[in-house]
């Protein structure tokens, strides 16, 4: 028996009975092994239309023009010490931290999933990753850094190293051969998931994100701005992968969502706030034109909060408020006229064309 198979303006016919086996058989973790990458039929549709936004908001950091950043990096006057050491904090800690994502992606998260459509979008994730690290190179070049000053804040900075030590930890000890029907395993798993899409990604990436995108609403560095802020709307789609993960994950094996896990992880996102904090007060050891430490710290209760409760844990700071909603716009760049605008719609519209035509074979 046949049927018939909707996903977005595509349609496929299947073999009913094959199909449903396929499907039943498909798992986040523990499903069906094969070698091969068939995403038919499609079981975590979100893992496919989160792939497809990731691709329509492809960028590339050559795009960007950086000529008024290094004016502004040079110039004794238009910018503060403090605004530049801002800038290289982001440098080095942004330089390795993509890398780190990046690494946990292709070596723990996309190994041991078992279904194909997320492995696909896990592809996609570690390939932004690959573009952010780049676009650091980019910065580092325009601005003339010596690169090895960005490797030893990764080392040096205390409050660096530590946030480093705090996701890798949770990292190091799983690889592709580990026994995820062991329930100490498959929590191990989920650890991992909720330290990096939403201690890490979620939460740790947003102090610089604030301090830098308000430099840029100062018109200061505008170029390394524009960057940022293509980077925090992709971030937005990881923190969303990997929360999908983790819940779906949860669903098909709630043997691991025990209290006593819940509390592991509150405590985990307890640890990664205190680290992001102490790490804030490092960019911002003084207060700067528009830019109050206070109010990162705050932010940083706030958008811990949010990721909590997006994995139906218990907020912190009930209530708390939003300091800079301004941020959340920042995001919103679509709308928005400028001289990217332009390469963005070229992208989107070479991804729809090829859509066409594959349509048309
Ligand atoms: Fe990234
Ligand atoms: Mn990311």
């Amino acid at each position: 028996m046949e049927s018939t198979y909707q996903i977005g303006s595509r349609t496929f016919v299947l073999d009913q009975q094959k199909a449903e086996e396929a499907f039943a058989a498909k798992k986040v973790i523990n499903g069906r092994e094969t070698m091969t990458f068939n995403l038919l039929p499609l079981k975590y549709s979100w893992a496919y239309d989160l792939y497809r936004s990731m691709k329509a908001n492809h960028w590339e950091p050559e795009d960007i023009p950086m000529q008024k950043d290094v004016e502004q990096w040079r110039s004794p006057t238009e910018i503060s010490d403090v605004d530049r050491w801002i800038i290289r904090m982001g440098l080095g800690y942004f330089s390795a931290a993509e890398g780190i994502v990046g690494d946990n992606i292709l070596h723990v998260v996309r190994e041991l999933v078992t279904a194909p459509e997320l492995k696909l979008v896990l592809g996609r994730h570690a390939h932004e990753e690959n573009i952010h690290a780049d676009s650091l190179l980019y910065m580092i070049s325009s601005l003339g850094v010596n690169p090895h000053e960005c490797e030893a804040m990764f080392e040096q900075i205390e409050t660096i190293r530590r946030k480093n030590e705090f996701v890798t930890r949770t990292s190091h000890g799983l690889r592709r051969d580990m026994d995820l029907t062991e329930l100490e395993n498959k929590q191990l798993f989920a650890k991992n998931l909720f330290v990096f899409g939403q201690c890490m990604e979620g939460t740790q990436f947003y102090g610089l994100f604030g301090m830098i995108l308000s430099l840029y609403r100062q018109n200061k560095f505008p170029g390394i701005g524009q960057m940022f802020r293509y980077t925090l709307r992709d971030e937005s789609n990881h923190i969303e992968v990997f929360r999908n993960l983790l819940m779906d994950l949860i669903d098909e094996n709630p043997d691991v969502w025990t209290d006593s896990f819940r509390r592991e992880l509150v405590d985990l996102m307890k640890e990664a706030v205190e680290l992001e904090k102490a790490f804030i007060r490092d960019c911002l050891p003084v207060n700067a034109v528009g830019l109050s430490s206070e109010e990162f710290l705050q932010y940083i209760d706030y958008i811990a909060d949010r990721r909590l409760e997006g994995v139906g844990l218990e907020p912190l700071h009930p209530g708390i408020q939003n300091p800079f909603p301004w941020l959340a716009e920042m995001m919103d760049i679509a709308k928005e006229q400028n001289f990217f605008e332009g390469r963005v719609t070229e992208y989107q519209k070479s991804s729809s064309l090829s859509a066409v035509s594959d349509d048309e074979l």
